[in-house]
């Protein structure tokens, strides 16, 4: 079987090709939506999201001020910030990048970024809404960008059992949540490191979704002939061969799964582009909540 490739950066091109005009829009009205991206301490994997999301801010026609702050910052710095972001009206989503120092209470930080400028979805209102199925909250970008790529590709989820690997607040929980909603109607299975029979719980997926951390743990025997595969992981692994000394690869064995499978994201290239795509897609909704008050 050849399996169709979800491109990943095609759907992102497209979702940033509607943002465009929606924002263009937004400004013949007098509203510039706007991101604030704070960034605590050195780590470089964070520099370069954080690098990568005011680029995007910036090739969108998004107002985005960039907060590189001290390791040696404290909570309540950090948290003063925060306050002082909710107050600007030029902002519209604040994200604070993750991880954070250890001595940042990064769940403490989040409880005090405006709900409705939570575009991260991380707030515990918004996550009430997500389990609600309230449309006004936000929801995490990774797993929306997933979602996003099934509806590109026609690919039903009604009646299809999807297993979730990842019980992560990042993407496997509201993952789950969302393909559980009355809009997309699958009966949902999460799998996490405690799972019995991992593979055998995965051969009965219709939409298999990786959310793990775990360079290619998905073989051939966790996937059901004419799955669907969606792999969300993001893996350094080392290679003398690259320039760099590493390549990314997923948590699913590309090579071993795709013949079986019936469409399958590949990694680079397939979810990754689409959560700065959503990124810009929850700053546009909060801008025009904001507006109408
Ligand atoms: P996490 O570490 O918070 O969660 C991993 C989950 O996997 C946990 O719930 C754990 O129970 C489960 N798990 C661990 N070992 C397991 C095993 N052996 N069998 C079954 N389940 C197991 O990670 P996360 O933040 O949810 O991220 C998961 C992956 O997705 C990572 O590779 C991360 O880099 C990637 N990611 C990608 C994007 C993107 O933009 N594409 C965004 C966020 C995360």
């Amino acid at each position: 079987m050849t399996p169709t490739l979800i491109d990943g950066k095609k759907v992102a091109a497209d979702v940033r090709a509607r943002l465009v005009k929606e924002i263009e829009e937004l400004k013949a009205a007098g509203h510039t939506p706007g991101l604030a991206v704070v960034l605590v301490g050195e780590d470089p994997a964070s520099q370069v999201y954080v690098g990568s999301k005011v680029k995007a801010c910036a090739e969108l026609g998004i107002y985005s001020q960039k907060w590189a702050l001290p390791a040696e910052t404290t909570q309540e710095e950090l948290v003063q910030l925060i306050h002082q972001l909710n107050a600007d009206d030029r902002i519209h989503g604040i994200l604070v990048q993750s991880p954070p120092p250890p001595h940042i209470d990064e769940e403490a930080v989040i409880l005090n970024i405006d709900p409705r400028k939570d575009v991260d979805g991380f707030h515990p209102a918004n996550v009430a809404k997500l389990v609600l199925e309230d449309e006004t909250g936000f929801v995490p970008c990774t797993p929306l960008g997933c979602m996003e790529l099934l509806a590109a590709y026609g690919i039903p989820t009604a009646g299809k059992h999807a297993v979730v690997i990842g019980r992560s607040m990042i993407v496997g929980k509201p993952m789950a949540n969302l393909l559980v909603s009355k809009k997309a109607n699958a009966t949902v299975t999460i799998a996490h490191s405690r799972t019995a029979d991992l593979p055998g719980l995965c051969r009965t997926a219709d939409i298999l979704v990786a959310a793990v951390g775990r360079p290619e743990m998905v073989k051939a025997d966790y996937v059901k002939p004419g799955a669907v595969v969606l792999d969300v992981g993001i893996n350094r692994i080392e290679d003398a061969s690259k320039p760099r000394g590493y390549r990314i690869v997923g948590d699913v064995d590309f090579e071993a799964v795709k013949d079986s499978c019936s469409a399958i994201t590949p990694v680079p290239g397939g979810v990754g582009p689409m959560t700065i795509a959503m990124l810009m897609a929850n700053t546009v909704k909060a801008c025009r909540q904001q507006i109408a008050g």
